[in-house]
């Protein structure tokens, strides 16, 4: 299960920056989840009390956000969302090479501190 790891990454990172910001408690976190990841909501959930146990998140609530995959087409420079309607090719000039420029990994994107 590697969205234990994952989520131990997010609530360390989250913990920094109450620290840095001298805040006593957190009220949420949100996190993006990249849909190349594999990485399931689900579990995020599930782990995440037993991750904030004991640390300044404990009691807090997260919120994940799935993020689709964008890919930028390095014949033509167009953004697109690969889909299998277009067998995950360009829409706009069928190329097949592709940067993925999002969707990719698990990203801490907010922490909301509780005043
Ligand atoms: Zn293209």
């Amino acid at each position: 299960m590697h969205e234990m790891s994952y989520i131990l990454k997010m609530v360390n990172m989250a913990c920094e920056i109450a620290v840095e910001n001298n805040a006593k408690r957190i009220k949420s976190i949100e996190v993006e989840i990249g849909k190349t990841t594999g990485v399931m909501p689900y579990y995020m959930y599930k782990y995440y009390p037993d991750a904030i146990k004991g640390t300044i998140l404990e009691g807090s609530e997260l919120i994940c956000r799935e993020v689709p995959v964008k890919a930028l087409c390095e014949e033509c420079n167009n953004e697109y969302l690969p889909s299998r309607e277009n067998r995950y090719l360009c829409p706009k000039c069928g190329g097949r090479k592709a940067h993925i420029i999002e969707g990719k990994g698990v990203v801490l994107k907010n922490v909301t501190i509780e005043d």
